[in-house]
């Protein structure tokens, strides 16, 4: 359920490479229970704002402040033990370690995931933690996914795709930030992850997205951001910001 109650708020945020201005200047207000959605043309500032957000770069100016608390330019560790996820537009699963595998790493602070992936590269198929194991197998089934043992990289793309998601949330998290989830999704693949976001936002979780699947957008989303150039031009439903003649125009100008 969609509330007033902020749980991300992001004031005047910069963030320049040298002379190009990739964010600039952008305010916004993510509420407890959205699936919240950030679009605009290519190049429009929405990656980079999304690196920010979760620590992987820091701000050329401005504030991020989750749950009350100022988390600007702290490290993408910190920030993901504050209970802010995400997964990246390219996936980046562990291929030779097993879907269940891939999940358990989740389930342990970031900045220890280099030292288990190689633990468990050695010792393929053996998993040590009890707890983090069940965690996992429970959230995969959830999302509706029951193929553990099978490699990441012989699942099919949409598959690790739900894996990377479920890897995500074990740790249970209160926002998730997703880059591009839907991307290289056929549209069976694409309704499922649909039904995925329904569940994960039943949890109670909320949800940021950068997607370009439009029709995916408008079926998922209850609020959407609109960047161009660096910039927030509009904000709204979904419904809105597509009939708004700034969004229109700087799609055509694309
Ligand atoms: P979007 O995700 O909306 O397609 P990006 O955030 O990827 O847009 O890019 C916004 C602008 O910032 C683009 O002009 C891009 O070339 C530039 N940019 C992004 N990352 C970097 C970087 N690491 N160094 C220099 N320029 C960058």
């Amino acid at each position: 359920v969609a509330t007033n109650d902020p749980i991300l708020q992001i004031t005047g945020l910069r963030k320049h490479f040298g002379g190009i201005k990739a964010v600039d200047g952008v305010d916004f207000t993510i509420c407890r229970g959205d699936i919240a959605v950030l679009i605009g043309p290519n190049g429009s500032g929405k990656t980079t704002a999304l690196n920010v957000l979760s620590g992987v770069y820091t701000a050329t100016a401005g504030s991020i402040s989750f749950n009350g608390t100022d988390i600007t330019n702290r490290r993408p560790a910190e920030i993901n033990r504050l209970g802010i996820t995400r997964t990246f537009q390219n996936i980046r699963l562990f291929p030779e370690l097993t879907a269940l595998e891939n999940v358990v790493i989740g389930y342990y602070p970031k900045g220890t995931v280099g030292l288990l992936g190689t633990l468990f590269a050695r010792r393929r198929g053996f998993i040590e933690d009890r707890e983090a194991a069940a965690r996992a197998r429970e959230t995969l089934r959830l999302l509706g996914f029951s193929r553990f043992d099978i490699k990441a990289k012989n699942l099919p793309y949409g598959q690790q795709r739900v894996v990377e998601i479920a890897r995500a949330i074990v740790s249970g998290p209160e926002l998730l930030l997703l880059d591009e989830p839907a991307a290289g999704m056929n549209r069976e693949e694409t309704a499922a992850l649909s039904e995925i976001l329904y569940r994960i936002h039943d949890l109670g979780l909320t949800i940021l997205l950068i997607e370009h699947d439009m029709s995916f957008v408008a079926s998922v989303a209850t609020r959407a951001y609109v960047m161009d150039f660096g910039q927030k031009i509009s904000e709204g439903t979904v419904a809105q910001v597509l009939s708004d003649q700034k969004v229109i125009k700087a799609y055509l100008g694309d």
